[in-house]
């Protein structure tokens, strides 16, 4: 494992850095508007937001975000992991939630900007990585319900751990009855706030009753598997690797079609298709489903070990060996990530100090 060098803020942290515990100390902002489109990224100290108590997110929930991470290589550059993709799909998220569309080479220098900055702050750790969160919302005054003409796009940044690590237990999901987390056209593909906001009562629900998150079936007929908690989830049967297609209500994850490429790439039979949870659990009890795991950028790739449904548990018992496909994909994917192979598919950009682009405000 590398070490911190002394100067970084991280070397005087004590203990895990968790997901969220400490945000570096500068933050990017951004501003659209109708009429002057967007201005230059500007980097700024970490500090609270003032928003009118009329702006537009704040009752109609014009919100999207992005999750990323930037990951320190043994020369000691900076990379971030397929931020194209993010970029991509943070376009299509304003898209959906009619808002100003950010080019993508705009949101790339505005996150690399952030990095180059916070560089210090990029943990060498083998499990732990720089966390973005590029926000966007809609922060115009006004009152009826419409489309805001003003944008606030910002940027945050912790150093985290993985949220599933080595010597974790694996995860138990619970299947949610009574709750869907997206319904047809109803922007679940979308990485838009709301998406969340109302997951949380069956996230809560779940928690109490000793899972880690709830397993989502489709909202028509209740019985194809979707999406687990907020990650993208797959089942190996063999040599066959399944996971649900990009139905319109399943979010396009980066880690998903990063698993998809590299289970192909291996002679493994990739296969996006409708998942029924009866043939799961069913196979799972027979024995014959070898792996469930989920993937996602914060939580990487981790294994299933219990499904429950109806108040029964359905347990897969290898879940977490070594040998796993979750246990291979998480490694091969880290070691692209941090830069110990060679990066053969060019998922890794170095982030390289911007241009002029660049205005440092006072505090
Ligand atoms: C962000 C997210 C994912 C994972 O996407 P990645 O790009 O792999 O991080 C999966 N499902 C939901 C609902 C998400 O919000």
């Amino acid at each position: 494992m590398m070490q911190q060098d002394a100067r970084s803020p991280l070397a005087h942290l004590g203990g895990a850095l968790g997901f969220g515990k400490y945000m570096t100390n500068a933050m990017v902002l951004c501003r659209y508007s109708d009429g002057t489109g967007w201005e230059k990224p500007s980097l700024v100290p970490y500090g609270t937001l003032a928003f009118d108590p009329c702006a537009l997110v704040l009752h109609y929930g014009q919100a999207i975000y992005e999750g990323m991470k930037a990951y320190r290589s043994p020369d000691a550059s900076i990379a971030l992991f397929r931020p194209d993709r993010n970029a991509a799909r943070f376009r299509a998220s304003a898209r959906r939630m009619e808002m100003a569309e950010m080019p993508e080479g705009l949101f790339i220098e505005a996150v690399s900007t952030l990095v180059d900055a916070q560089r210090d702050w990029v943990p060498a750790g083998a499990e732990s990585s720089l966390y973005l969160r590029p926000v966007m919302v809609a922060d115009e005054a006004a009152f009826g319900v419409r489309r805001s003409t003003t944008y606030l796009f910002f940027i945050v940044a912790t150093p985290v751990d993985a949220l599933y690590r080595d010597g974790m237990a694996p995860f138990r999901l619970m299947v949610s009855e009574d709750f869907a987390r997206a319904a047809p056209g109803g922007g679940g593909d979308a990485k838009t706030s709301g998406n969340y906001g109302r997951t949380l009562i069956a996230l809560e629900a779940a928690r109490r009753s000793g899972f880690n998150n709830v397993l989502w079936l489709d909202p028509v007929e209740r019985e194809f598997i979707e999406e687990a908690g907020i990650t993208n989830v797959f089942v190996r049967r063999g040599r066959d690797l399944l996971t649900p297609p990009l139905n319109g209500r399943i979010l396009p994850g980066v880690m998903r079609e990063t698993i998809l490429q590299l289970a192909r790439d291996w002679g493994l039979s990739a296969i996006e298709r409708e998942i029924s949870v009866t043939e799961l659990l069913s196979g799972i009890d027979a024995g014959d489903v070898d792996e469930v795991f989920l993937s996602g950028t914060a939580v990487h790739v981790a294994p299933v070990g219990v499904i429950a449904r109806r108040g029964r548990e359905h347990r897969l018992a290898a879940a977490g060996e070594a040998q796993s496909l979750a246990k291979r994909l998480s490694q091969a994917i880290s070691e692209i990530q941090r830069g110990l192979v060679a990066d053969t598919r060019g998922w890794m950009r170095r982030v390289a100090a911007p241009s002029d682009c660049l205005v440092l405000s006072e505090p």
